[in-house]
């Protein structure tokens, strides 16, 4: 078991959270990590409506009597998104744990702390964590460059900002991006975090709802794969390499040396409706699908409950005997 103030402020067994995911933070698996003792999130924009995210609220909870949360994005979309009502839904839900991220999350994180409800605010920067704080968030999840989705601008990974993090949070603190197993997670606390997210390790588990073809095509790549788009228009976003991310960084760099691309010379290529219908047909090349580096680190799909259990008994043993080793290695020198 490894305690930490994570696991004591949320009520759960194991510190490490599946983070919203957008068309993947769905019941099934938000509940299968629920019910591995980790920390899942439904991810409120995945449903096209407050009225259906209330039903996978409720969707949710019949499946599981352990915590979970849902998240609230707010990044720029081509159709914005009423916030208040999606609100309403997770706080007349009874959705006790909210994950916001993106920029100025001040009037959600109000309300929902008027609602009593605990707040982990996911940022990328250490500037925008003390923001969060003094906004009166329970917890930060803090993102590194190597992230899925949105890494922010400042492109500082997670080996400098987590510990830069940690040196000026005061509440409990997640390390998100570039995590897939125990050694992340003892890296993350050593660093100073108080447990991990994770979001692509997630994606490629058996009670994840999206293609096998996704899925292979995730064991399948290394680090490499993947492209960080949105660039110029300072709405980073990085995503798994496919035809469609070259066209779109393409088309960027083409539209840089002509005064800047405009959003609307890609939106036909990123649209998130766009690369959902690709997933459910299977093709990977067809779509926008947020992935991280990490998935040089992912080599098998398995189920949620195997998946945490490994991460915490690889991160037991290096902390038992790896780490304590060279602690006995030093005072048998000693002596
Ligand atoms: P969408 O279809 O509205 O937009 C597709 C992408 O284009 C998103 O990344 C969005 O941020 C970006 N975008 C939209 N309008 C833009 C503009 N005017 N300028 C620059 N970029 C613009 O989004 P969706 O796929 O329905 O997703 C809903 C929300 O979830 C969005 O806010 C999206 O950013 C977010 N999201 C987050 C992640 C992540 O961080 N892991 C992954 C996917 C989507």
């Amino acid at each position: 078991m490894l305690k930490t103030r994570f696991t004591e402020a949320f009520g759960v067994e194991h510190p490490i959270a599946q983070g919203g995911m957008q068309w993947v933070g769905k019941a099934p698996l938000v509940a299968a990590v629920a019910n591995a003792g980790a920390l899942g999130f439904v991810t409120a924009l995945t449903q096209p409506t407050p009225e259906e995210l209330a039903r996978e609220i409720r969707r949710t909870r019949d499946l599981t009597d352990k915590p979970f949360g849902v998240n609230l994005t707010i990044l720029p979309t081509i159709n914005p998104p009423p916030y208040a009502e999606y609100r309403r839904a997770i706080i007349e839900g009874g959705v006790k744990i909210v994950e916001t991220a993106g920029y100025k999350p001040k009037e959600h994180v109000d309300d929902f702390k008027a609602h009593g409800v605990k707040v982990i605010h996911k940022c990328t920067a250490v500037r925008h964590a003390l923001s969060a704080e003094r906004m009166g968030v329970d917890a930060i999840s803090i993102d590194g460059f190597e992230c899925a989705g949105h890494p922010g601008e400042d492109d500082i990974p997670g080996l400098i900002l987590i510990p830069a993090a940690a040196d000026k949070v005061t509440v409990p603190m997640l390390a998100s991006g570039g995590f897939a197993d125990g050694r992340g997670l003892v890296a993350a606390l050593a660093l100073g975090a108080d447990g991990i997210n994770m979001g692509t390790r997630f994606c490629v588990t058996q009670e994840a709802q999206i293609a096998d073809s996704f899925k292979e095509r995730m064991v399948a790549n290394d680090e490499r794969q993947t492209d960080l788009i949105f660039r110029t228009l300072h709405n980073s976003a990085r995503v798994m390499k496919n035809r469609v991310s070259e066209e779109v960084v393409a088309i960027e760099r083409a539209g840089a040396m002509k005064g800047g691309a405009k959003f609307e010379d890609v939106q036909h290529l990123v649209a998130g409706k766009r690369g959902v219908a690709a997933m459910e047909r299977g093709d990977t090349d067809d779509g926008i699908w947020s992935a991280g580096m990490v998935q040089g680190l992912i080599h098998d799909v398995p189920t949620v409950k195997d998946l945490v259990d490994r991460i915490v008994a690889e991160a037991e043993a290096i902390i038992d005997e790896r780490l304590g080793g060279l602690l006995a290695r030093h005072a048998r020198q000693a002596a």
